[in-house]
Formats: C-alpha cells, sequence, structure tokens
C-alpha cells in the first residue's frame, strides 16, 4: 500500500492548500535534522513530511494522487505492486465518523493546535476492506458504476459510536487516569528503565465504558450489510486495485474508519485476447478469399469495422487497427485491435470443389503458377501446413 500523504502531514483530505502548508511548516519544524542532531528517525520523518508536501502542494500531482492513489497518474496492471485508484466521489460519505486522522498522528494535532486533540490516546481507525469484482471485458471496456455489497463494521446508531448506554458517557479511565499510557519502572543491572506502554484497561482509548450500549455492547461499531457504488474507470484490468477511501470498517469508538479496496478480476472473453491495452481477435478466411482479396467486417468490442483483406494475404498475418482496443486508463486514448487472420482449409469437398481443385494443381504443377513456385514456399505449401496437413515437402 502506498503511503497516505495527508495522513503524514496530519490532515483532512479536504484540506486547502494553505491547512497543508501550516501542517508541514511546523512538521518540518520539529522534525529538522537541525533539531534532531544525529536522530535517524526523526530524520526519516523529514524525508516523508517532504515528500508528501511535495506531491501535495502541488495541484496536479494532488489530483492524481487523489484520483490514482499515485502521484505520476495511474499506473494499470498487475505490475510490480499492486496499483491504486481512489474513488474520489466517495471520499466523504463517512466523514460524519468524526476524526479525520490516523491515531498515530494525532499528536500533530496538538502541533496544529487542533481542537479535537487528546493528548495520549489513541483511536482506533477501521480495517481495511477488500473485495474481488469480477467483470466482463465488456463491462471492463465501458467502466461505469456498479453496485457490491459489503460486510462491514458502521458505526452504532444507538450510541452515536460511543459504545455507552445512550444517555450515558465513557468515563476517565481510572487506570491511565485518562492518559492512555501507563508507566513501568524496571531495575536492571544496567540501570533503571522506565517504559511507556498502552494502558492494559482503556487500550490507549484514556476513557472507558462502565454502561455499554446494548446494541453494540459497548463497542460502538455493528456489522452491517452494505451496497456501495464503485465508479469502474473504463480500461481496468486484472489486479487493479480500486481503493474506495473511507468506505471501510467503522474505527472503534470514533476512529475514523478504514478503506475499501475493490480488486478487478476481468474474465476471459469468448473471441478476444487482451494484451495490456490492445485486443487480439482471430478472424477465418477462406483460401479463396485470402488468395484473392476481400473486404469484411471485423467484430470489435463495440461495433462493426470494415477492413480489407488484401490480395495474397498469408495464414497468421495481423493486420493491426489503430485506436480500436481497450481505454488506456486515465487518457482518451485507446489500444489497437490486433486482427490474426486464419486462413481456413475445407474438410470435406464436394465433387466440383474436388475437381476445380485438381485443375488448380495440375495448373500449378505443370508451370503455370512458376510465379509462386519460385518465391521458395509456395501459398499451397503454406495452406497444408496450416492445416496440419504437412507430409510431403
Ligand atoms: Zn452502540
Ligand atoms: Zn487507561
Amino acid at each position: 500500500m502506498s503511503k497516505d500523504y495527508y495522513e503524514i502531514l496530519g490532515v483532512p483530505r479536504n484540506a486547502s492548500d494553505e491547512e497543508i502548508k501550516k501542517a508541514f511548516r511546523a512538521l518540518a519544524r520539529k522534525y529538522h535534522p537541525d533539531a534532531n542532531p544525529g536522530d535517524k528517525s526523526a530524520e526519516e520523518k523529514f524525508k516523508e513530511i517532504n515528500e508528501a508536501y511535495e506531491v501535495l502542494s502541488d495541484p496536479v500531482k494532488r489530483r492524481n494522487y487523489d484520483t490514482y492513489g499515485n502521484p505520476n497518474g495511474p499506473v494499470a496492471g498487475p505490475g510490480p505492486g499492486p496499483s491504486e485508484y481512489a474513488g474520489g466521489p466517495f471520499r466523504d460519505v463517512f466523514s460524519d465518523f468524526g476524526f479525520p486522522f490516523g491515531s498515530l498522528f494525532e499528536e500533530f494535532e496538538e502541533i496544529l493546535g487542533g481542537s479535537r486533540s487528546r493528548a495520549g490516546t489513541v483511536l482506533e481507525r477501521g480495517r481495511d476492506i477488500e473485495v474481488e469484482l469480477e467483470l466482463s471485458l465488456e463491462e471492463a471496456f465501458r467502466g461505469g458504476a456498479r453496485d457490491i455489497t459489503v460486510d462491514r463494521l458502521e458505526k452504532c446508531s444507538t450510541c452515536g459510536g460511543t459504545g455507552s448506554r445512550p444517555g450515558s458517557r465513557p468515563v476517565t479511565c481510572p487506570v491511565c487516569h485518562g492518559r492512555g499510557q501507563v508507566r513501568s519502572e524496571r531495575t536492571t543491572v544496567f540501570g533503571q528503565f522506565v517504559t511507556v506502554t498502552t494502558c492494559p484497561r482503556c487500550g490507549g482509548r484514556g476513557k472507558v465504558v462502565e454502561d455499554p450500549c446494548p446494541e453494540c455492547r459497548g463497542k460502538g461499531t455493528v456489522r452491517r450489510r452494505k451496497t456501495v457504488t464503485v465508479e469502474i474507470p473504463p480500461g481496468v484490468d486484472s489486479g487493479l486495485r480500486l481503493r474506495l477511501s473511507g468506505q471501510g470498517d467503522a474505527g472503534a469508538r470514533g476512529g475514523e474508519p478504514g478503506d475499501l479496496y475493490v480488486l478487478i478480476k476481468v474474465k476471459p472473453h469468448r473471441f478476444f485476447v487482451r494484451q495490456g491495452d490492445d485486443l487480439i481477435v482471430e478472424y477465418p478466411v477462406s483460401y479463396p478469399d485470402a488468395a484473392l482479396g476481400t473486404e469484411v467486417e471485423i467484430p470489435g468490442i463495440d461495433g462493426r469495422i470494415p477492413l480489407r483483406i488484401p490480395e495474397g494475404t498469408q495464414p497468421g498475418t495481423e493486420i493491426r487497427l489503430r485506436g480500436h482496443g481497450m481505454p488506456k486508463l486515465g487518457s482518451r486514448h485507446r489500444g489497437d485491435l490486433i486482427v490474426r487472420v486464419k486462413v481456413t482449409v475445407p474438410t470435406k469437398l464436394t465433387a466440383r470443389e474436388r475437381a476445380l481443385l485438381l485443375e488448380l494443381k495440375k495448373l500449378q504443377e505443370g508451370g503455370g503458377g512458376r510465379g509462386a513456385e519460385e518465391q521458395g514456399e509456395s501459398f499451397f505449401r503454406r495452406l497444408r501446413r496450416a492445416a496440419g496437413a504437412d507430409g510431403e515437402n
């Protein structure tokens, strides 16, 4: 999974340029190598912050990142590592879950002077969910909206996600007193060590539910079967993962929701073989048509395409029809349709056909077809090979 630049800067996905700049400045000041001499983790953090800002401060890169999960635009196919594509229009649907920031970065909220700050406590982000979506080649070609069913955790409507019985509220954790962490001191031969760990009583949340909600039994979430609409970009291929931000499991007790990943699987087609953005179709042509040339109509994925088969076309010849393949993801261009000519040889002959072929054979052997013989491999020899009857050479 790629890094979440918004999470790194601790800003919501709809943050303004000004907010992004402000967040970057505060973080850069905090993690600048000059302020943290010799601190490797601060240096890493500083690099990460810079990378995130480089993308989010550039309108083109930011749009690409929002749309495709990649600042450089769409990355299709099952290449190295799964590619991602964020479902833009859906990202704000669940903003009412409250906290747009990841738990790890909550301290950054303090830096930004955020009012939501709960010093030291941890909010659990909901889990990401992945579902597989099988499409026909035609569906992958057209793209468009598709409804999928997802089993996921949703914020409990009875308690509003707090986990407490309506009318009551979670109380400050008696063990950590709301800090979410506990300190334990250990004395060893090397000296005294102070270990800070997540509070075992409240799990780092700083609050505990004393009177749990009867609906969700204190969890703040309930499992529901939901229909989610996925916008499929035309030209998707197997292995592509579409990201629907915030459509995963709800976070426990106010944590932000996880993401929903839709893994695309395109079913094999009866006629077309896909090769990246190109489609390959085998087109049968009778040997007289291949020899004499003919006009045909090729069934393309979105309609018929007139095509001239030139005189003397050999079996296996590939004719490239530009722009009649699959849409290139995220662009207006299309791949090509490659027509592979398959010369058919009849398995049964009528008496008349047999007589004509014998006459043709005599004509060729008798010198009438010398031109073809002199090319080294005659048209008829190729025909015999295509039919798998190549005994006499
Ligand atoms: Zn509840
Ligand atoms: Zn606690």
